[in-house]
């Protein structure tokens, strides 16, 4: 799950995934931190984890994804 936040601080644009355990654990209260400046932005549940960054890098690395995708599979 990606939610899209700006950070309250330096209004960078950040893009937090939440990545969930495949079998259910207890929530336990996370900080999400921007990865610029350090400032706590939210606190959230998770039985996973949150991993947060930049729209930028997120954009490039789903462009690398991409790439790899036709990579893989240039044959088919
Ligand atoms: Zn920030």
């Amino acid at each position: 799950m990606e939610t899209l936040i700006s950070c309250t601080n330096c209004k960078s644009e950040l893009v937090i995934v939440e990545d969930k355990l495949f079998y259910s654990a207890e929530e336990s209260e996370t900080n999400i931190s921007c990865p610029i400046c350090n400032n706590t932005i939210d606190q959230k549940k998770t039985d996973g984890w949150f991993f947060i960054q930049t729209v930028t890098e997120y954009e490039k690395e789903k462009e690398i994804e991409r790439k790899k995708e036709r990579l893989i599979y240039p044959i088919l």
